[in-house]
């Protein structure tokens, strides 16, 4: 059974599609979306030879060798142009995903939605689509096995619509801030935790330039978390 987590992502792929996903491991995610018809044709790349044999035995023992396409490769070097018109990438940091969006952004153009899972850190990848005519859709918050994962979906068109409070929106997602469902206070709350025992140890450990940078830092996000 496939875990809520990228259930919730497959939900949001468009019936049809032609889907990439990076990162895949296991090609959980395709031979999912093939099985329910989600999807009619998927890559599923991978760029660390042990999970790319797992993708290959999946695709195998599920007999989608001729829906699914399983490639080595780094980020989105497995794709060639306007093969796929939906990405997914799920289970890494922001980042990461940012990062693998940034040196693939060749492979875009006939790309129409993204569909993100970040781990952590999703700051820096609103932060790209906004900086990269990308425009934030829809987001998920949720929690699976005391996990808290989000999702965002993006699709080409205005990247400043959603925002109105850069700083705040940027960090904590201008759906989820407006949804302000449990799971994201439960985020936030524990986050904020860390935060001030983080800054308890600052001020333990004495002035010098990085120490006040990382302080005036850590106060203005609690300040903007607070504000919610
Ligand atoms: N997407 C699956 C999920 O959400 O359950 C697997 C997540 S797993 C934690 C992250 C996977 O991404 C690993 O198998 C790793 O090898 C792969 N990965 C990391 N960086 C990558 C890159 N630049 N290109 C392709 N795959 C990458």
């Amino acid at each position: 059974k496939l875990s809520t987590r990228l259930e919730r992502v497959a939900k949001h792929i468009p019936k049809g599609a032609r889907v990439a996903d990076i990162g895949s491991d296991h090609a959980y995610l395709p031979c999912y979306c093939i099985l329910n018809d989600i999807a009619s044709y998927c890559v599923a790349g991978e760029v660390v030879e042990g999970p790319y044999r797992s993708a290959l035995n999946q695709v195998k023992q599920a007999g989608l060798e001729n829906q699914i396409s399983v490639r080595k490769g780094n980020g989105l070097e497995v794709i060639s142009e306007n093969e796929v018109n939906c990405i997914t990438i799920a289970g890494m940091g922001g980042p990461l995903i940012a990062s693998i969006l940034e040196e693939g952004k060749n492979k875009l153009d006939g790309v129409d939605k993204l569909i993100l899972q970040p781990n952590i850190g999703s700051y820096s990848l609103r932060k790209w689509l906004l900086d990269n005519g990308w425009e934030l859709a829809e987001e998920e918050i949720i929690e699976e096995d005391g996990k808290i994962y989000e999702i965002l979906v993006s699709v080409k068109g205005t990247p400043m619509k959603p925002y109105q409070h850069l700083e705040s929106e940027l960090l904590m997602g201008p759906f989820l801030m407006k949804e302000n469902n449990e799971v994201f206070r439960k985020k936030w709350e524990a986050e904020m935790k860390q935060w001030k025992i983080i800054l308890m140890q600052l001020e333990q450990a004495g002035e010098n330039e990085k120490a006040k940078l990382r302080k005036a830092e850590l106060s203005g996000r609690i300040e903007l978390v607070q504000g919610v």
